[in-house]
């Protein structure tokens, strides 16, 4: 699907030409002429990237930008008339991601609007990574490290940690454990889990001075700081 960008612009024949040259690249496009109006769009709307004026009537773009960033993090590129420093370290400040000052070459604002978008893809699957106390598992990358000293577990374990990790703080029994990390079709002994659990603790708990995965007793296993 098409990456969608608000653009933020008071000013009809440049925002009628950056939709043009956006759409022309692929992206979709929404427009908001009005500061109030924006940032109403930016709050329900699901966009990729938001370029917002700093002139703008009803509020203006430093205000949209405070405002906005109480409730969503969408990426937004500030375009700025007034080249002051002021305004790029205010914006910067309030969590803009980048700024573009007018008048711009519009091969610049496209070469600055991909590279926010490669970042926020960036940060998206960063963000995929699993954390509780110094242990970090990355299900992307298939790795894991504790106190970020790589850490070697073999596909079982891993899938174990994984799903221990995934429901930190809660108590998972034997059977649940065989159910999602063995499979239904599982018809071994249940105690296979706790041969996994004495791996991992070796691994992870022995080797780095800690007790993150604990047995309850009679119900199962949690992990926790
Ligand atoms: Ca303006």
């Amino acid at each position: 699907m098409a990456d969608r960008i608000l653009i933020v612009e008071d000013e009809a024949k440049l925002a009628r030409f950056v939709e043009l040259e956006l759409m022309h690249e692929g992206y979709a496009v929404d427009k908001a002429a009005d500061g109030r109006d924006g940032l109403g769009m930016m709050e329900t709307g699901d966009y990729a990237l938001v370029l917002l004026d700093i002139m703008l009537p009803g509020l203006n773009g430093l205000e949209v930008l405070r405002r906005a960033r109480r409730t969503v993090d969408t990426p937004v590129i500030m375009l700025t008339a007034r080249d002051t420093v002021m305004d790029k370290v205010t914006g910067l400040d309030m969590g803009a991601e980048d700024y573009v000052t007018k008048p711009f070459e519009i091969e610049e604002l496209l070469a600055r609007i991909r590279a926010c978008l490669r970042k926020s893809a960036h940060r998206e699957t960063a963000s995929h990574a699993l954390k509780v106390g110094p242990l970090e598992l990355d299900p992307d990358r298939h790795t894991v490290a504790c106190a970020g000293q790589p850490v070697e577990l073999t596909h079982r374990e891993f899938d174990l940690l994984k799903i221990l990790m995934e429901n930190r703080g809660i108590v998972l029994s034997r059977n649940t454990l065989i159910e999602r990390v063995w499979g239904y079709e599982y018809i071994g002994e249940t105690n296979v889990v706790d041969v996994y659990i004495r791996y991992l603790r070796g691994k992870i708990d022995d080797q780095f001075g800690l007790k993150l995965i604990q047995t309850v007793r009679g119900v199962g296993y949690v992990l926790r700081e």
